[in-house]
C-alpha cells in the first residue's frame, strides 16, 4: 500500500486494485485532483487499509485474485469502524447483474473501465459530497437527538421541580393552616384566660360571690337611678360575723373557709331576685337591696339574716355559733359617692357590734364620729406608748379553800389625758390590730414583774405572791419572745417561778408544734401558764393534755349562771373535772357572789378571780391591801 499527498486534501481515497497500470491511472487522476491516495494491490491488504487509515472513499476493483471486490466490500459494511465509508466499485464488466450484486454488498456507485476521467472524478466527488451531506445528517440528526434528549431530561427536572413545588406548597399549606388552628386555639385560651381573670377580678374565690369592685359598680348604678327616678331607692347592709375569728384561729384556716362558704349560703336565702350579696374579704359580707319602698325593708331583711345565723353551723365534726353585726343604710339622691355609702353602711356595723354582738343599726350621721375616733385610735395609742399613758391595775386570785389571796392578774388600763381611765376592751382590739400590743404588752410585762418583786422585798409575807400577765397572739407570735421573758425577769430581778402567762386558746390552736416548743420552754424557766377564758375557742383536747399547761381559767360566761342548776353548771364541771385529769388546777373569772364561791368550792374549782373578792385596784390601792394583810 502506498499514498500520495497534495497540500490542500480534498479527502482520502482508499483504491484497491490488482492492477498497477489502474491503480497507477487512478492515483495520477486523483492526486492531480487534490486528493489525498492510498493503494492496496489485494483485498485483504485493502481491508486493513481500509480498517488503519479510514478513508473517506474506497474505489474497488472487483474482479481480483484471493478476495474478489464483492467479499471484500461485505466485510467492510460488516465491520463497524468501517461500514460508513462508502465503495465505489471499478471493473471492466459492465452488465447489469454485476452491478446489481455491487450495490447489493453495499456498494454506493460503480465505474466502468477503461475510465473516463471526468467521470471517475464527478463520480468520486458526488460520493463525497453524499457523504459529507449524510455526515451532516447524521450530526444534525445527533444534535435532534440530543436536543430532544435534552429536552426529555429538562422536561423531567421541569415536571420534577413542578412536583417538587407542588409538594412545598401543599406543605406550607398544612403548615400554615396547622399555625392557624394553633392560634385560633390560643386566642381561645387567651379570651378564656381573659374572660377568667375578669371573672376573678370581680369575684372572690372562695365563695364565688361578687366582690368590691362589683358593689362599687353596682353602687355607682344604684345611685345613678337614684337621681334620674325620684322615688327609687336602695338599701346596702354591711355584715360582719361576730364570732369568726374565733372559729377561724381555733379550728384553722381550711375551716374557716368552708365556714365562710356555709354563711354565704345562708345569706343567700335571705335575699330578694333583685337583691345582690358580695364578699368584701375576711368575714365582711354586703348586701345591695335594690329597690325597696322603705328602710323597713332592710330591717326586715336584716333580722331574716340573724334568725338564718341563729342556728349552728357544722364544721369538720364541730357544731359552731356564728352571729352578725348588721349596719344598714339607706341610699338616696344625698349621696354623691358611692364609697360613702360604704362607709356608713360600715359605721353602722361597727356601731350595731358596740351595742354588743347579734344586732343591727340603722346608720344616722352621728357614726361618723365614732368611725373617725377608730381611725384616731392607733394614732393615740402611739402616743400613749411615748408618753407612758399606760398604767397596770391588780385584780387578786384567791385560793378557794384558803380564802387567802395567791396572787394577782395584772390589767392594762390606758390614763387618757382627757377621758380618763380607758378599758383595755376598748383599745386591745386596736392595739392587736396594728401590732401595737407587743410593745404594749412588753411594757405591761416589765412593769408587773417589777412591781412584784418590789412587794415581795417589802413584804415578807407576800413572798409566796404570783404574778399573772395576759401574752396575746401576736405577742405570743414573736421571735424573741423567750429572750424578752428572760431579759425582763434579769431586769426586774423576779424569780420566774412567780411569773404566771395567760395565753387564750387561739394561741395554741392551729399554731400547735410552736406553741408547744415554746411552753417547753417557759416551764424549763419555772414560769407557770394558764390557758385564760378556757371554753369559748375550740381547742382541741387531744392536743391539750400533751402540753406543760398549769391553769385553766373558765370564762366569766361560764361562772356567772352557775347560780341555778344550769347547763352551765356542768360544763363547769367537766372543765374541773378535765383540769384535774391532766393534772392542771382551775381559775374561775368573773366570781360575782357567794354562791358563785360556794358552788365553785363544792365542784372542786382551786380558784376564783371577781368583783366578790375586788376589783382591778391600782398599784397604790394594790400596796395598802398587802400592807393590811400581813395574816397572809
Ligand atoms: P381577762 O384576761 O379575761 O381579764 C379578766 C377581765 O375580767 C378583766 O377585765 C377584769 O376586770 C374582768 N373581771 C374580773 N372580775 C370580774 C367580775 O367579777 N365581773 C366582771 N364582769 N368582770 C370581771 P379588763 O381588765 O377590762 O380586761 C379585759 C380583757 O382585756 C382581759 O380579759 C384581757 O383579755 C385583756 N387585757 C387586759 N390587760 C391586758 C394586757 O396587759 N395584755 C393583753 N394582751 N390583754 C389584756
Ligand atoms: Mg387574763
Ligand atoms: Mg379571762
Amino acid at each position: 500500500m502506498s499514498s500520495s499527498s497534495s497540500q490542500v486534501s480534498k479527502g482520502n481515497i482508499l483504491i484497491v486494485d490488482d492492477t498497477p497500470a489502474n491503480l497507477e491511472l487512478l492515483n495520477t487522476i486523483l492526486t492531480r485532483a487534490g486528493y489525498d491516495v492510498c493503494v492496496a494491490v489485494d483485498g485483504t491488504t485493502g481491508l486493513e487499509g481500509a480498517r488503519y487509515g479510514q478513508p473517506d472513499l474506497i474505489l474497488l476493483d472487483i474482479m481480483m485474485p484471493g478476495m474478489n471486490g464483492y467479499d471484500v466490500c461485505r466485510h467492510l459494511k460488516k465491520d463497524d469502524t468501517t461500514r460508513h465509508i462508502p465503495v465505489i466499485f471499478i471493473s471492466a464488466l459492465d452488465d447489469a447483474l454485476d452491478k446489481v450484486r455491487a450495490f447489493t454488498v453495499g456498494g454506493t456507485d460503480y465505474i466502468s473501465k477503461p475510465f473516463q476521467f471526468k467521470e471517475v472524478l464527478a463520480r468520486v466527488q458526488n460520493q463525497l459530497t453524499i457523504r459529507d451531506l449524510q455526515q451532516q445528517l447524521r450530526d444534525r440528526n445527533a444534535r435532534l437527538q440530543q436536543e430532544i434528549h435534552d429536552r426529555t431530561v429538562a422536561e423531567a427536572e421541569v415536571r420534577q421541580l413542578n412536583e417538587q413545588l407542588e409538594q412545598r406548597v401543599a406543605q406550607r399549606t398544612a403548615e400554615l393552616e396547622s399555625a392557624n388552628r394553633k392560634l385560633e386555639r390560643e386566642i381561645l385560651e387567651r379570651k378564656r384566660a381573659q374572660e377568667q381573670l375578669m371573672y376573678m377580678a370581680l369575684h372572690d374565690a372562695l365563695t364565688g360571690l361578687p366582690n368590691r369592685v362589683l358593689l362599687m359598680e353596682q353602687l355607682d348604678k344604684a345611685l345613678e337611678l337614684t337621681r334620674t327616678s325620684p322615688t327609687y331607692k336602695f338599701a346596702v347592709l354591711f355584715i360582719d360575723c361576730d364570732r369568726f375569728k374565733v372559729v377561724n384561729d381555733s379550728l384553722g384556716h381550711l375551716a374557716g373557709d368552708r365556714l365562710l362558704s356555709l354563711i354565704s349560703h345562708r345569706l343567700e336565702l335571705c335575699l330578694r331576685p333583685v337583691d345582690t350579696l358580695f364578699r368584701l374579704g375576711g368575714d365582711e359580707f354586703t348586701i345591695l337591696l335594690d329597690n325597696i319602698d322603705s328602710i323597713d325593708d332592710a330591717i326586715a331583711t336584716a333580722e331574716t339574716i340573724q334568725a338564718q345565723l341563729m342556728s349552728p353551723f357544722h364544721v369538720d365534726g364541730h357544731e359552731v355559733f356564728i352571729g352578725a353585726s348588721i349596719g344598714i343604710v339607706l341610699g338616696t339622691a344625698a349621696y354623691e359617692r358611692s364609697e360613702h355609702v360604704l362607709r356608713d353602711a360600715d359605721a353602722a356595723m361597727y356601731c350595731a357590734k358596740d351595742l354588743g354582738k347579734g344586732r343591727y343599726r340603722v346608720f344616722d350621721t352621728g357614726m361618723h364620729v365614732r368611725a373617725v375616733n377608730f381611725l384616731q385610735l392607733e394614732t393615740d395609742l402611739r402616743r400613749a406608748l411615748e408618753r407612758e399613758e399606760f398604767r397596770v391595775h391588780y385584780q387578786p386570785i384567791v385560793d378557794l379553800r384558803s380564802g387567802k389571796i395567791a396572787g394577782f392578774e395584772a390589767l392594762v388600763r390606758w390614763l387618757h389625758p382627757e377621758r380618763g381611765l380607758v378599758s383595755p376592751v376598748r383599745f386591745i382590739p386596736a392595739a392587736e390590730e396594728t401590732g401595737l400590743i407587743v410593745p404594749i404588752g412588753a411594757w405591761v410585762l416589765r412593769q408587773a414583774c417589777s412591781q412584784l418583786h418590789e412587794w415581795h422585798q417589802r413584804f415578807p409575807h407576800a413572798r409566796h405572791l404570783t404574778i399573772a400577765v395576759n401574752i396575746s397572739v401576736k405577742q405570743f407570735a414573736q421571735t424573741d419572745l423567750l429572750e424578752q421573758i428572760d431579759l425582763i425577769l434579769e431586769e426586774t430581778k423576779l424569780n420566774g417561778k412567780f411569773l404566771k402567762l395567760e395565753i387564750t386558746e387561739s394561741t395554741i390552736v392551729g399554731n400547735y408544734k410552736a406553741a408547744k416548743a415554746i411552753l417547753e420552754e417557759l416551764r424549763n424557766r419555772r414560769i407557770q401558764l394558764s390557758i385564760d377564758d378556757f371554753g369559748t375557742g375550740y381547742s382541741s383536747l387531744s392536743h391539750l393534755h400533751r402540753l406543760p399547761v398549769d391553769m385553766l381559767k373558765i370564762d366569766r360566761s361560764f361562772v356567772d349562771p352557775i347560780d341555778d342548776d344550769s347547763d352551765e353548771r356542768e360544763i363547769v364541771q367537766a372543765i374541773v373535772t378535765l383540769a384535774h385529769s391532766l393534772n392542771m388546777t382551775v381559775i374561775a373569772e368573773g366570781v360575782e357572789t357567794a354562791v358563785h364561791v360556794a358552788q365553785l368550792r363544792t365542784l372542786g374549782c382551786e380558784f376564783g378571780q371577781g368583783y366578790y373578792f375586788s376589783k382591778p385596784l391600782d398599784c397604790e390601792g394594790c400596796t395598802e391591801t398587802i400592807a393590811n394583810n400581813p395574816q397572809w
